[in-house]
């Protein structure tokens, strides 16, 4: 905090403000168009999403769905589990605000890092330990009645797309199918005789399943890629303890490397695949992202405009030589530094 600060400063720091909103009107005004390469590769940008409040205005803005929305947020925004009929209401309301277009649901994704006050679970390793679909899966009669209101509230619209949390083995995949078939059958009988049947897909976010993807393909629509996991999975660091925080590297060659394999076995087995974690908001990701081949990528609100403006200023023809300099660094900061010296080299530097 500063205390008095001088005229002077506060002048700068007004300059500064200004020019930030104005950066951002620039990349808020190419929103309601398509985020396409120079050399005409279309990219679809979704949103991540987690709360309702404003998101009618966020798709409207130009997102082409909702690339993952956390239900674990509404759960821990309540005291107690929320009924079948408050979550049809909540998931209702989230397919409305896509106005038509996909939205990915995520099952519930608690554990490690996202407690709910009213399932304490101690664990000595939280994150090694009860979460996301290993927890439902344990929990049959919390999963189907997510399935079930999930269900109930997409009917006879076709937008809704199921996604698996934390999976790491292919026995979970198979299971959570069965109990989405068993919830399909009861809400067509019971409420909607038209419903459409969701396409169900995983989060690629625990390293085994990439060496597994011929294995998924033949299970699952479609997968996402959660870097933020996967990252703190293949290199073996919290990502949320600062102590180790410096070496929690999304550019790190050898999870890029990662990405890239997971993109060329997903083409391989003709299985869509989207990326969902920071990464694929924040600059330099999306351009190596791009680079390798991603055209499905989710992020947050506050990306959404900036990343479309910048994919419109590249070429995928150049990215992919950058590229292959990037995976043959030594690290995550020259690969930062080389992806600078690229966005500067094309005058984009109202991405640094
Ligand atoms: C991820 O792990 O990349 C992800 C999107 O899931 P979350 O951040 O909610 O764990
Ligand atoms: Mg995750």
């Amino acid at each position: 905090m500063l205390v008095s600060p001088t005229p002077t400063l506060i002048r700068e720091y007004r300059q500064l403000i200004s020019a930030e909103k104005a950066l951002q009107k620039r990349f808020s005004d190419e929103l309601p168009l398509p985020a396409k390469t120079l050399d005409e590769r279309r990219v679809h940008l979704y949103l991540n999403a987690g709360l309702l409040s404003s998101l009618a205005s966020e798709i409207a803005e130009g997102a082409d769905g909702i690339g993952l929305y956390r239900t674990e947020i509404p759960f821990m925004l309540q005291p107690r589990f929320p009924s079948e009929s408050e979550q049809v209401e909540v998931y209702k309301q989230v397919l409305d605000a896509a106005i038509g277009r996909p939205v990915v649901m995520r099952t519930l994704d608690v554990g490690g890092d996202k407690p709910l006050s009213y399932l304490p679970i101690i664990e000595e390793n939280p994150f090694l330990g009860w979460r996301g679909i290993r927890l439902t899966l344990d929990h049959p009669e919390l999963f189907l009645v997510q399935l079930r209101a999930m269900l109930n509230a997409s009917a006879a619209r076709d937008q809704l797309h199921i996604l698996l949390p934390m999976v790491c083995c292919l026995d979970e995949i198979d299971q959570a199918i069965a109990y989405l078939e068993q919830a399909y059958l009861e809400v067509k009988q019971d409420l909607h005789p038209h419903l459409v049947r969701p396409k169900i897909g995983i989060m690629l976010e625990v390293p085994a399943l990439l060496f597994q993807l011929e294995e998924v393909a033949k299970r699952v629509d479609f997968v996402s890629v959660g870097s933020n996991d996967l990252t703190q999975y293949l290199l073996a660091v919290d990502r949320n303890n600062p102590r180790v925080s410096t070496l929690y590297d999304c550019y790190h060659p050898g999870i890029l490397r990662a990405l890239k394999h997971a993109r060329i076995d997903c083409d391989k087995y003709q299985l869509p695949v989207s990326v969902c974690g920071e990464l694929a908001g924040e600059p330099i990701g999306v351009i190596l992202l791009v680079a390798m081949g991603y055209d499905q990528l989710s992020m947050n609100q506050g990306s959404l405009a900036k990343i479309n403006y910048l994919i419109r200023r590249v070429s995928y023809a150049d990215l992919s030589e950058l590229l292959d300099k990037a995976l043959s660094l030594t690290n995550g900061t020259e690969v930062r530094q080389l992806v600078t010296a690229y966005l500067k080299a094309a005058q984009l530097d109202e991405f640094l």
